[in-house]
């Protein structure tokens, strides 16, 4: 439904988003991870066509944003990080000012704002201020102007940004709604926002795609990325620089003495025979292994090994 292909994004000196390619599949709920700075909203603004890019394609629904922008803001809909409301405008009058700008035709206004009030929770507060509401019905009616034009594809960045728990929550189980029968991305620094809602997690940092995969999958490491917790009787500069030799070690590090006089230490890997090289590695040193604990990578930890260390957990 979305194919985004080798875009760039340079705002003079600054490269934003640097050659990233992914797909989106119809109906499904894409996650799109990272820290601050990490060019999520600057992708949003150019797969919505707010936003020209520097190089790169993005399609929708197989249409190109460049030669058919029409044909692609027609599918979506879009709720930027500070979404333009207008504040003095009832909920009612926002949303029906959205429908006419989104060519919504009269006789259809009525019955599908009322649907799209009803969904986000917004029916009781139609008839306020805009401006006079709490930042959590604000993002409603964010989520609300979204859904005018009932779009196929809905890009939401930080949707959850400055809500409380309880709003959260709320707006976590309208998205949910909302997914049953469209395409969603939806962009988050928070990975537990993400891993609750989205099938699959795309986890950008500095402009680069640094990982993708399901949010279980993301977590177990598909086999692939290992976390061992280790005590070697060894010296622990010249064990560190052994380890660090091992095939498919991405990371290794002493985390102290341990108490029956050996080192421990976390390795960190992508493959599966790091064990048996290791203990080899260790026997022709003379270093007895004298502990192998494996720890489970949380998601947390996985974001943060990506986002710290690069390329890694592909
Ligand atoms: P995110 O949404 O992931 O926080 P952004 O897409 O907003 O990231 O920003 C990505 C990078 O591009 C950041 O380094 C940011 O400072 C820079 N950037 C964003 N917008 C502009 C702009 N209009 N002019 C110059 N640099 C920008
Ligand atoms: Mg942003």
């Amino acid at each position: 439904m979305i194919e985004i292909q080798n875009l760039t994004k340079k705002y003079g000196q600054v490269v934003a988003v640097n050659n990233i390619s992914f797909d989106v599949k119809k109906g499904e709920i894409l996650g799109f991870l990272g820290p601050n700075g990490a060019g999520k909203s600057t992708t949003m603004n150019i797969i919505t066509g707010y936003l020209p890019s520097t190089s790169g394609t993005v399609k929708v629904d197989g249409y190109d944003i460049l030669t058919h922008p029409d044909e692609v803001k027609k599918r979506i809909g879009y709720l930027p990080e500070a979404p333009p409301l207008y504040r003095d405008m009832t909920v009612t009058e926002f949303l029906r000012f959205v429908s006419d700008l989104k060519y919504v035709p009269k006789k259809k206004q009525k019955g599908q704002m009322a649907d799209i009030m009803e969904l986000v929770g917004l029916t009781d507060h139609r008839k306020r201020l805009v401006g006079n509401l709490s930042k959590g019905y604000r993002q409603r009616v964010g989520l609300a102007q979204a859904l005018v034009g009932n779009p196929e594809v809905l890009i939401l960045d930080e949707p959850t940004v400055g809500l409380d728990p309880k709003q959260i929550i709320e707006i976590r189980r309208v998205i949910k709604a909302l997914s049953q029968e469209r395409t969603i991305i939806l962009s988050s620094h928070i990975l537990p926002e993400v891993s609750a809602i989205c099938e699959r997690i795309v986890i950008i940092n500095k402009g680069v795609i640094a990982a993708e995969d399901t949010p279980d999958r993301l977590s177990q490491g598909v086999g692939q990325v290992l976390k061992l917790n280790l005590t070697i009787n060894g010296p622990v500069k010249e064990v560190i620089s052994a380890v660090r030799k091992i095939d498919g070690v991405t990371y290794m590090d002493t985390t102290g003495k341990a108490p029956d006089g050996g080192n421990r230490f976390i390795l960190e890997g992508v493959s599966n025979d790091i064990k048996e090289k290791l203990f080899y590695a260790m026997a022709e040193n003379g270093w007895p292994l004298t502990e192998i604990k494996p720890s489970i990578m949380t998601l947390e930890d996985i974001f943060i090994s990506v986002v710290t260390k690069g390329q890694e957990v592909r």
